[in-house]
């Protein structure tokens, strides 16, 4: 659908029309969740390049997940434009990597490293340093910290202490040392690892003046959607992309920052217009996704977080809708289950509204812990649900072995081109383990078996749209024959893994809060929203919680019409009580905050029933606040105790989760 440039820009608003009209130089869009930042950049490059400004192939659009990356691909393809290259950074960096490396240093780029966590662990044993989980997992983001902040082995131990950084108990020295012996370990087994691939690519282009020639005569027009998550490492790539060249477009939420941990700083977004003295800067305030009643909420959740009258306020443009709602259950399966009855309510039709699709409802969660009782209490309903998204479709191990044995029996079969299609293709992908019905475990089967159900309804649709053309183009009397063929089903699966034409999502998305930035449904759940969970256990300093409040505010724009906030007061109906997200107190009726005793912020933190130690009941209120009686001993701080605790539930109900639960580095590449 080609679009003139005056379509264009009559979709948008005249703030949103600047940016979009704003071909050249440096322009900076800053402006909170559902003001249409994405739309307008989008537009931008549709418009570049319906009025022949832009050549769609010298346009580089960049994001961080790979699900918002196919949502820029997805809105592009929608305005019709084509041929734009909108990819992860990570993606973008591996592509240049693995083409230029080879003609730089005559070799193949170093595979990427599937398991970092057990090469830090030799790296860490190598040098006698003990690790228990926990402490492993501190030292493998540390890592990452460092790489992406652009810390060098040999400076951690001087620059950790600047950076707020530290490793519990561990010295950073000793932290130093882990690194640098990582680095070399993985240098000797010729692997890169996630930062490594941003490293490389930029190497490339600094050392080698005849790949920055190359790749800054491609690419002339940049575009950063998420901004104010980019860290140093991504801003340097970027800046090696550019050049001298000015023609960069930069949007972003300061407000959304979730990745300051990982070293993303939002002092790029915010300072941009000090580095490009010529930067245009335009705010956008108007809320065009969600309800005031969704937008209300989290206007009060960011204004409880900030000194009064600092936080922008979004103005909501959708009519009114339902009232957000909270609910307390006691326990997480009930939790997950009552979750699953809003669900399945919403998508029945009432008599003043039609049923919501399961494609356009989401679950998120701060954390992935018990995330199976979610899956379960779903499947017990038979409600559609994906696990993984879009994320490596393609790549995944089970997917290219059906695609090459649907290949090999479509070859097979061409002798006789007869039979019914679908059922051929059921055939095959039931040899590697799909089924009619979805499995009953969580975990890896189900994960393989989404993958195989994904291509069956690919080919479902491929075999109802060749039947419904068919039927309009052959003469009745010629139904007989079949509209289409195994070999062209195969061939069709073969293009669109070439395009990463990812298949839509047919069920309900679950998924952390991270990965779902950017993205929007109509109908919103956030799980487990409460303490310890969000803010999460190990989040404590005032800019940790700070970022904490403002994954919650991530969470809650994600929705335009529907949103529920629920938080489970006992783990499996055992142990200690807990309390609702001290985040929500600013929207929470007072009969449900702070324990259900109508306390509010005096009451904030949770008094212990049971020693700790001993696990007999505590009676006077300084013991109850100790968690422990006076004279029992105490072998852990309160911190670390709780930590512990939170680490070991985690551990042990992480074994049994997909991989999508933890927001690892696989989201990041395409
Ligand atoms: P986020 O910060 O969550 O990434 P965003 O600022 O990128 O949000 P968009 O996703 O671009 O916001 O827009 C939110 C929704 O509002 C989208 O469905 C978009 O199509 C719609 N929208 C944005 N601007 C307009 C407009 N001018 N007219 C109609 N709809 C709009
Ligand atoms: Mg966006």
């Amino acid at each position: 659908v080609f679009r003139s440039p005056d379509e264009i820009l009559a979709a948008l608003d005249p703030e949103q029309r600047e940016v979009a009209s704003t071909l050249r130089g440096p322009v900076a869009v800053i402006a909170g969740a559902g003001t249409g930042k994405t739309r307008a950049i989008t537009h931008r490059i549709a418009y570049g390049v319906a009025t022949g400004v832009y050549r769609p192939t010298s346009v580089l659009a960049v994001t961080f997940t790979t699900r918002a990356a196919g949502e820029l691909r997805g809105r592009l393809q929608r305005l019709g434009v084509t041929g734009v290259q909108a990819r992860t950074f990570h993606s973008a960096a591996l592509r240049q990597a693995q083409y230029f490396w080879p003609r730089a240093y005559g070799s193949e780029l170093p595979r990427v490293l599937e398991n970092k966590m057990s090469l830090v662990a030799d790296s860490a044993n190598r040098l006698r340093v003990q690790v228990d989980t926990p402490r492993l997992r501190d030292l493998v983001s540390e890592i990452s910290w460092a790489k992406v902040s652009n810390v060098a082995p040999e400076d951690y131990a001087r620059l950790a202490g600047q950076h707020h950084r530290s490793v519990s108990s561990m010295d950073p020295e000793t932290v130093g040392r882990v690194f640098e012996s990582y680095e070399a370990t993985k240098r000797s087994r010729e692997r890169i690892d996630f930062e490594d691939i941003l490293l490389c690519a930029a190497a490339l282009i600094a050392e080698h003046p005849q790949v920055a020639e190359q790749v800054r005569a491609t690419y002339r027009h940049f575009v950063v959607d998420e901004y104010q998550d980019v860290s140093p490492l991504q801003q340097a790539l970027l800046d090696l992309w550019r050049g001298d060249r000015s023609d960069v477009c930069v949007v972003g939420d300061p407000a959304q920052t979730i990745h300051s941990f990982a070293g993303a700083q939002a002092s790029y977004l915010t300072g941009f217009a000090r580095r490009h003295r010529d930067a245009t800067v335009i705010r956008l305030v108007r809320d065009y996704r969600s309800t005031p009643q969704v937008v209300g909420v989290a206007n009060q959740v960011m204004d409880a977080g900030v000194r009064s009258g600092t936080a922008v306020r979004l103005q909501a443009q959708q009519p009114a809708g339902p009232a957000v709602e909270f609910a307390s259950a006691p326990d997480e399966q009930a939790e997950a289950g009552q979750i699953a009855d809003w669900l399945s309510r919403l998508a029945q039709p009432t008599a003043d509204r039609p049923g919501i699709e399961y494609r356009e409802m989401a679950v998120l969660f701060r954390i992935n812990a018990n995330s199976p009782a979610l899956e379960q209490a779903l499947a017990d309903r038979g409600i559609p649900y994906l696990v993984r998204g879009g994320e490596r479709f393609y790549e995944r191990p089970e997917v290219r072995q059906a695609l090459l044995t649907l290949r090999n029996e479509a070859r097979a079969l061409d002798a006789d081109g007869g039979g019914d299609v679908l059922e051929q293709v059921k055939a095959v992908l039931g040899t590697l383990g799909w089924t009619e019905q979805p499995p009953n475990s969580a975990g890896a089967v189900r994960e393989r078996w989404e993958s195989l159900a994904a291509l069956v309804s690919v080919a479902e649709d491929l075999v109802a749209e060749a039947r419904a053309t068919a039927g309009t183009l052959l003469e009745a009397g010629s139904t007989g024959s079949p509209a289409i063929d195994l070999a062209a089903v195969s061939a069709e699966l073969d293009r669109r893994a070439d395009a990463q034409h990812v298949p839509a999502a047919q069920g309900v998305t679950l998924g952390t809060i991270h990965a779902a930035k950017g993205l929007e449904w109509d109908a919103v759940a956030l799980y487990g929203m409460q303490e310890g969970s969000l803010p999460f256990v190990l989040a404590t300093t005032p800019e940790e919680l700070a970022e904490e409040r403002r994954l919650l505010y991530v969470g809650i724009t994600r929705a335009r019409s529907r949103l529920r906030l629920s938080w489970s007061l006992t783990r499996n109906g055992g142990g200690s009580t807990r309390r609702p997200s001290r985040f929500l107190d600013a929207v929470l009726p007072p009969s449900m905050s702070a324990g259900g005793e109508g306390g509010g912020r005096q009451r904030r933190s949770s008094l212990a029933a049971h020693c700790r130690s001993c696990g007999k009941p505590l009676t006077g209120g300084a013991e109850r606040k100790l968690g422990r009686h006076a004279d029992c001993p105490s072998t852990y701080d309160e911190r670390t105790l709780a930590l512990l605790k939170e680490w070991r539930k985690q551990e042990a109900s992480e074994q049994s989760l997909p991989a999508y639960c933890i927001f690892t580095d696989a989201t990041l590449v395409a």
